[in-house]
């Protein structure tokens, strides 16, 4: 069924070195809500994607093309997630960021869904689904294109 096809992990190139190898244990985020809670605070669409990992349609986000300086935030909890200055144009139909505001702001997980192995990108402090993250980012600093659904975000405008 295809297990020994996927089985060159060894050489995948791992973007991260605090990549979670499964997120199973859910206690790891300091915010934790019922799904009634989450659904009483958030979108259908919204729900869809930060708590069951949906995608949303390509091309569809409002971030899609914005490019007013400031921070994008989880729509989860209100953490701060991406820069502005780090969004670029990668032509694949969701907002795409090259890096994290810092370090700990996401975390990375390993997954294995839909017949791919992708690093799925969440909120460290929520655990909601942001999207994932490639190495195809090839003409930015990192090499990294963070591919994030517009509807996982927030935005904060800059305030200077
Ligand atoms: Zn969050």
């Amino acid at each position: 069924m295809g297990i020994l096809l996927v089985n060159d992990a060894c050489s995948q190139k791992i973007p991260s070195k605090n990549l979670i190898m499964n997120n199973k244990d859910t206690n790891q985020y300091s915010i934790q809500k019922t799904e009634a809670e989450w659904k009483e605070q958030l979108t259908d669409a919204e729900f869809h994607v930060l708590r069951n990992k949906g995608t949303e349609r390509p091309y569809t986000s409002e971030f899609e093309h914005f490019w007013e300086p400031g921070v994008y935030v989880c729509k989860g909890c209100g953490a701060e997630l991406f820069e502005a200055k780090t969004k670029f144009d990668a032509g694949c139909g969701w907002p795409s960021f090259y890096k994290s505001i810092n370090p700990v702001a996401v975390k990375e997980i390993l997954d294995k869904s839909h017949g791919m192995v992708r690093t799925e990108v969440v909120c460290a402090k929520c655990g909601g689904h942001l999207g994932h993250v490639f190495n195809d980012g090839f003409d930015q600093p990192t090499g990294l294109r963070y591919c994030i659904n517009g509807v996982s975000l927030g935005f904060k405008k800059k305030e200077d």
